[in-house]
């Protein structure tokens, strides 16, 4: 764990609000108490610790419960302040955040929620060794209405002087068990001709029908999970040719993947299979908070399940580069800076 904690690290995909540590958590259940609020869960009731598993629906609901916990800008400057000084402790050099933009009524617009996010990620990259940038999540089981409002969004701070580079993607999860992901394609095909770069949850539950539609509109930048893709892990050939034939990049999440149940163990990931195709693929944590892991220990996970020598990790932590939604030019930087802290590490 220590050699994988020492990696400097990119993090790809990681939901906001699933990134809660216990720590934050127990502040922000502190924090309800004293507004008087009854009947909260203890802290432990909403991580799943090694070994144990819950049903994705079961994950959902403490999605339902932490966003409780975070209906007001206070919480929301706190939570994502707490999320990025943990990544910074975990060597995370590069952080692509994901939120799903929120309104609460007489609380916080949906700008609001957006504005207190990003004005945090800049004063925390003032003063720690971090980049951060931000994805909106469109929610599939909110309606494409509500997509076409996340885009729209993510467009007006395309002219504002100070968020403008902030916002890199858009990012399309919620709950696979809800809504069709092909009503969303012409919301995604908007935001694709905005400049907007696409990671969208794909076949993270049997799913080749609309699998299928989404890889053929040729629209996604990267794949969440893509768990039900490849011939050899419940997915098809077609499936399995789109996505090499793209060379869609794939966010792999095997915890998360293991402890929700939609893989059996960590030996039967299909980040296996997509080795062997020599498929690129960024190891990140979806929820590290929910999940009850970090970055270094994906990366030592995955290291002792698949057999990755020191430096196949090396590897992966460079080529985490090409999959980033930042400019040819603000990879080439970063490349440059995550290959010299490589250099004095060895
Ligand atoms: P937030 O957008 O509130 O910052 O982060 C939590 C939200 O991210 C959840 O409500 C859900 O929509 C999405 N999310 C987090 N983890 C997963 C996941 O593993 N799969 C999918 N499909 N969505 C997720």
């Amino acid at each position: 764990l220590s050699y994988c904690k020492s990696l400097p690290k990119i993090e790809l995909h990681a939901h906001l609000t699933g990134s809660l540590s216990d720590e934050t958590v127990l502040r922000l259940l502190e924090a309800k108490r004293k507004e008087g609020a009854v009947n909260l869960p203890e802290s432990a009731e909403l991580t799943i610790q090694r070994g144990h598993n819950r049903t994705l629906e079961e994950c959902f609901k403490l999605f339902g419960i932490l966003h409780c916990l975070t209906d007001n800008l206070e919480a929301v400057k706190k939570i994502t302040r707490d999320v990025i000084r943990e990544f910074v402790s975990d060597n995370v050099r590069y952080l692509e955040l994901r939120t799903t933009p929120k309104f609460i009524p007489d609380k916080m617009t949906k700008k609001d929620y957006i504005d207190t996010v990003l004005d945090t990620m800049i004063e925390e990259m003032k003063t720690n060794n971090i980049i951060v940038r931000l994805l909106l999540s469109i929610d599939r089981s909110r309606g494409v209405d509500d997509a076409r409002n996340t885009v729209q969004l993510a467009k007006d701070y395309t002219t504002h002087e100070i968020y403008k580079t902030l916002i890199c993607g858009i990012d399309v999860s919620g709950n696979p068990q809800s809504g069709k992901l092909t009503d969303y394609i012409c919301v995604l095909e908007e935001a694709k001709k905005c400049g907007f770069r696409l990671a969208v949850h794909l076949a993270e539950i049997p799913s080749e029908e609309e699998t299928l539609a989404v890889l053929k509109a040729n629209i996604v930048d990267r794949i969440g999970h893509g768990t039900f893709i490849h011939l050899a892990s419940g997915g098809s050939q077609e499936l399995l040719d789109l996505v090499k034939h793209y060379q869609i990049p794939l966010e792999v999440c095997v915890s998360s993947n293991v402890k929700s149940g939609t893989v059996k163990n960590v030996q039967d990931h299909h980040l296996g299979l997509w080795r062997k195709e020599d498929h690129p693929l960024v190891i990140c944590t979806d929820d590290k908070g929910i999940f009850s892991t970090s970055l270094s220990e994906e990366y030592c996970i995955c290291a002792e399940t698949f057999d990755l020598s020191k430096s196949d990790l090396i590897k992966m932590c460079i080529s985490a580069v090409e999959s980033t939604f930042l400019s040819h030019h603000e990879k080439h930087q970063l490349r440059l800076s995550i290959q010299d802290e490589l250099n004095s590490l060895k």
